[in-house]
């Protein structure tokens, strides 16, 4: 489904990123798994992809540094020659109640998720462009379409990233370029299980199919957004959540 496509996936080291390189490299993509900290967990997704005879390479940049994104396109290019699918999945949580949000907590969530994938993006625009190819693949939240007590900054950085799909899907649609974005719901993660145990079955009452939805429901839909089947879908937010907002 994807032979002969490069793909760099932010945030690849766990959780959602990780099962998407996987996925990507089992439908024959080659990965860039970037990482912000999780060094051996990026190389173990590098040789897991290896083992499988597929091609990766693990790179570390925050996604919240511009220039260091522009320097991760640079050596993908170097080593892959190109690059077709970007999957802005890097996020991070800093929860609590609006009064309690600090500058920098605040100020980190959206240099993260909204910036961040802005910068990759950006850094990507002309590459794209040019080969008047690609897919962008956005990971907003549930909580991002339906916001959520003690996620103010969190649901803030994930509306935006809606926002930023759908403009930047208007402004690349004429050049063959794609940008989507996944909505998942809950998603058994480390990013989840940080949650409490009365916070999870909360949720959990809140999923009309009624069970915590999985890294692979969100790395096929990745999948399918990215390949030649989803050539005609752009600018869509695709909730993957179990029913959670419909
Ligand atoms: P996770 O298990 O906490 O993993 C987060 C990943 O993002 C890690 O690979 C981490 O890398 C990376 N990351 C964090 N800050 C980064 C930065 N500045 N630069 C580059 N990479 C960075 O999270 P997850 O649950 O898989 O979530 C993945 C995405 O799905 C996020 O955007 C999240 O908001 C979204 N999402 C998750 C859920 C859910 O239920 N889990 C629901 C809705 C949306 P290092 O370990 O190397 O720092």
């Amino acid at each position: 489904m994807l032979n002969g496509k490069v793909a760099l996936i932010t945030g690849a080291s766990r959780g959602i990123g990780k099962e998407i390189a996987l996925t990507f490299a089992s439908y024959g993509a080659k990965v860039v798994v970037n990482y912000n900290g999780s060094k051996e967990k990026a190389d173990e997704v590098v040789k897991e992809i290896e083992a499988m005879g597929g091609e990766a390479i693990a790179i570390q940049c925050s996604v919240a540094d511009y220039e260091a994104c522009g320097n991760m396109v640079n050596e993908a290019i170097a080593k892959f020659g190109k690059v077709d699918i970007l999957v802005n999945n890097a996020g991070i949580t800093k929860d609590n109640l609006v009064m309690k949000i600090s500058d920098e907590d605040f100020d980190a969530v959206i240099d993260t998720n909204l910036k961040g994938t802005f910068n990759c993006i950006k850094q990507l625009y002309r590459p794209f462009l040019k080969q008047r190819s690609g897919r962008i693949i956005n990971m907003t939240s549930v909580t991002g379409i339906l916001g959520n007590a003690g996620q103010a900054n969190y649901a803030a950085s994930k509306a935006g990233v809606i926002g930023l799909t759908k403009s930047v899907a208007r402004e690349l649609a004429t050049r063959g370029i794609t940008v989507n974005a996944i909505a998942p719901g809950f998603i058994a993660t480390e990013m989840t299980d940080a949650m409490t145990d009365a916070a999870k079955q909360a949720v959990l009452s809140q999923i009309p199919l009624g069970r915590v939805g999985n890294t692979k429901d969100i790395a096929e839909t990745a999948a399918f957004l990215a390949s030649d089947k989803a050539a005609y879908i752009t600018g869509q937010v695709i909730s993957v959540d179990g029913g959670m907002y419909m």
